[in-house]
């Protein structure tokens, strides 16, 4: 098959803005690419360069070519200026359609290039020892291409044809051409990551033979983000109609809903996608809506780290030591990590088998057992070679929260209970095989032989599980909310027990809970005993803020974010400084000024204010600031108006 029919299509689709128009061309070309041999792989390259990308996902080879390259090539080609290519450049900010402009009038003799010859020269580029042998690959094929299939050419080999065709449409296509049933189409290219693959597969008939090899990265499911913890809580609650008739109104969490999957698939996601599960198929009714919190909560809680997602792909005993990280933009990313590819490459000797596992890269204090803020771990990221400075500075560990693939298959239909279950039992096996040092000996590195520089024993575990359980109610995850806060992570996530992993998509199974206003200085009024290891201790504090006629207004109550040292002391200036002892509460004297944090602010006729926080956790104990100071209500009406939703607590 020429590749002028891909660049003509490609042309065509990029000027139609219906899909399902865009959907039947796509179709007549792969049967008619079929039709004409059907012995030839033209039908899956077709399919393959049509999605914009050279090889396959599970092809490890790279064509090696970056814009300048190809710009180069472009240039020796087209015998123009660089002036010439700057300005076409920036008339379209894409080197394809600039390639367009300089070759045009310059025909080759006859439109000659076939698919065959473009995947020949690309596998040339993939193996090419040097870059002048590259660049006259790609001069060779623009040499031959007319300046259609130049623009194409340099598109694909860019891997953005920007013609608003995405897989999910290549995939329809080729269950449409094939006769075969779409999903089972995208199972298989989900399985082996190899649209052409998939492509012979439909039109022999053999999709449901397809099977999951490992190193290649899969959809990570994503979350969508909730306000409050009631509102987690009626996501697992309530029954799917009602949550989306609930959800009509709320516009910022629907249009965030879409952001990854775009509006396209997110309206192909089947019923479940977008309601996530619902447990309690008889909720619906306004008295149960109203008292939702009292009901049973079938969801997992863990906190949301801040860190880098990725997947590892590990422990295939047919390939010992052979680890991959994935990122979530489903780029290799182990070189960066190497402490975490020395640590995994041992899990095959754990005889677990092949394992892949979603979670979170952390930068890890290994003193105080917790994560690295994200802005300390951001310096390492996208760094290829890490030194042993950056290791013992920045160290890393890989925080799993799911397993995606285990026992020899994938495990992504499971229930999200039964996953966790595999996970923890596979961790308990492998914590203590999956570590590396901190430094390594960077010499005896290159024989092959990494060797530990420091004292540090058998190395650093860089395997952890995040911890998870079950939560009951709304209380439960403020709670958890506030305590995830004080460990410096980002907030929490809740994820439905019996849902399903559903890669690359943000559905409604997992949700979020993050996002922090700007802070107040309050002062505290008065102090609560706490419980647990906390009896006897004043920890809860009530705070305020000023009046506009200098009055005291209490505005919230906080239990965390101070260290227990700084709690013990607090705890002795309150009972110094008690005005009115009521048993479990005290009235303090307002001295002591605390910074605090919190998600939102709403109206409330919970405390004298007219407002509450929701969320507060201590930031800082001001003592430095004095009483005088403190903030107004006039400031908390501020940030209140400063909010895109405004929420007013029910009954205030
Ligand atoms: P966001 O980046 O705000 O869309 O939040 C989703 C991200 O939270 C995911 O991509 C993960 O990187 C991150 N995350 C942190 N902790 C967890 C966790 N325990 N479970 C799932 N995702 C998590």
């Amino acid at each position: 098959m020429l590749f002028r029919e891909l660049a003509e299509l490609a042309e065509a689709l990029a000027g139609q803005a219906s899909r399902l128009k865009k959907r039947a061309a796509i179709v007549e070309a792969i049967s008619r690419a079929h039709a004409e041999a059907p012995e030839s792989e033209d039908a899956g390259w077709f399919a393959l360069y049509l999605a914009g990308t050279p090889f396959a996902e599970a092809d490890s080879r790279k064509l090696n070519a970056g814009g300048a390259l190809l710009s180069k090539a472009l240039l020796a080609v087209s015998g123009a200026e660089d002036i010439e290519l700057t300005a076409a450049y920036r008339r379209h900010g894409d080197l394809g359609a600039a390639a367009f402009d300089l070759l045009e009038g310059r025909e080759p003799k006859a439109a000659s290039l076939t698919l065959t010859d473009v995947a020949e020269t690309f596998a040339g580029m993939a193996v090419a020892r040097t870059t002048a042998v590259r660049a006259g690959l790609v001069e060779g094929l623009l040499l031959r291409a007319t300046p259609l299939e130049a623009k194409y050419l340099l598109k694909l080999m860019i891997g953005d044809m920007r013609i608003g065709v995405k897989q999910s449409l290549v995939e329809e296509a080729i269950a449409v051409a094939a006769s075969a049933p779409v999903a089972a189409v995208r199972h298989a290219v989900m399985l082996e990551a190899d649209l052409s693959a998939a492509v012979r597969r439909a039109f022999e008939g053999t999709l449901e033979a397809a099977r999951m090899r490992l190193f290649h990265p899969l959809g990570f499911m994503l979350a969508s983000p909730v306000d409050s913890p009631e509102e987690a809580v009626e996501r697992f609650t309530e029954k799917p109609m009602v949550v989306k008739a609930a959800k009509k109104g709320r516009k910022k969490s629907e249009s965030v809903a879409v952001e990854d999957v775009g509006a396209e698939e997110f309206r192909d996601a089947p019923a479940t996608d977008v309601i996530g599960v619902a447990e309690n198929e008889d909720a619906g009714s306004e008295v149960q809506r109203a008292s939702v919190a009292a009901q049973r909560v079938e969801a997992f809680l863990e906190d949301k780290y801040d860190g880098m997602r990725a997947q590892v792909h590990c422990g295939d005993p047919e390939q010992p030591g052979r680890v991959a990280i994935y990122s979530r933009n489903r780029e290799d990313v182990t070189e960066s990590f190497p402490e975490l590819e020395e640590a995994f490459s041992l899990a095959a000797s754990a005889g677990v088998g092949p394992l892949i596992f979603d979670g979170e890269i952390l930068g890890w204090d290994l003193k105080e057992g917790r994560a690295l803020p994200f802005a300390v771990l951001g310096q390492r990221i996208g760094r290829k070679k890490v030194s042993n400075a950056w290791r013992q500075q920045i160290p890393v560990v890989f925080m799993a929260f799911d397993l995606m693939y285990a026992d020899g298959s994938l495990v992504l239909d499971l229930p999200l209970r039964e996953r966790r279950n595999k996970l923890e039992a596979v961790a308990e096996r492998l914590v203590e095989v999956v570590r590396s040092p901190v430094a390594v000996d960077e010499r005896k590195k290159q024989a092959q032989a990494v060797m530990f520089v420091e004292a540090d024993g058998d190395g650093v575990e860089r395997l952890m599980i995040s911890p998870s359980r079950l939560v009951e109610s709304a209380e439960d995850i403020d709670r958890a909310y506030a305590d995830a806060r004080a460990r410096a992570n980002e907030g929490v996530m809740l994820k439905a027990a019996g849902s399903v992993y559903q890669p690359g998509r943000r559905g409604l199974a997992w949700v979020k809970l993050k996002r922090e206003l700007a802070t107040l200085d309050v002062v505290v009024t008065g102090a609560e005993f706490g419980h647990g290891k906390r009896a006897g201790i004043l920890s809860d504090y009530t705070f305020a803020v000023r009046g506009s006629g200098g009055e005291l207004l209490n505005v919230g109550k906080a239990y965390s974010g101070l260290t227990d040292a700084e709690i013990a002391e607090m705890s002795a200036w309150m009972m110094e400084h008690t005005l009115e002892d009521q048993g479990f509460f005290r009235t303090v004297e307002p001295l002591m000024v605390l910074e605090v944090a919190f998600n939102n602010i709403m109206r409330s006729g919970r405390h004298a204010s007219g407002f509450a926080l929701r969320f507060p956790r201590i930031v800082r104990i001001r003592t430095d600031k004095p009483v005088g100071e403190i903030d107004t209500v006039d400031r908390v009406e501020e940030v209140y108006q400063s909010q895109v939703d405004k929420p007013v607590e029910s009954g205030a």
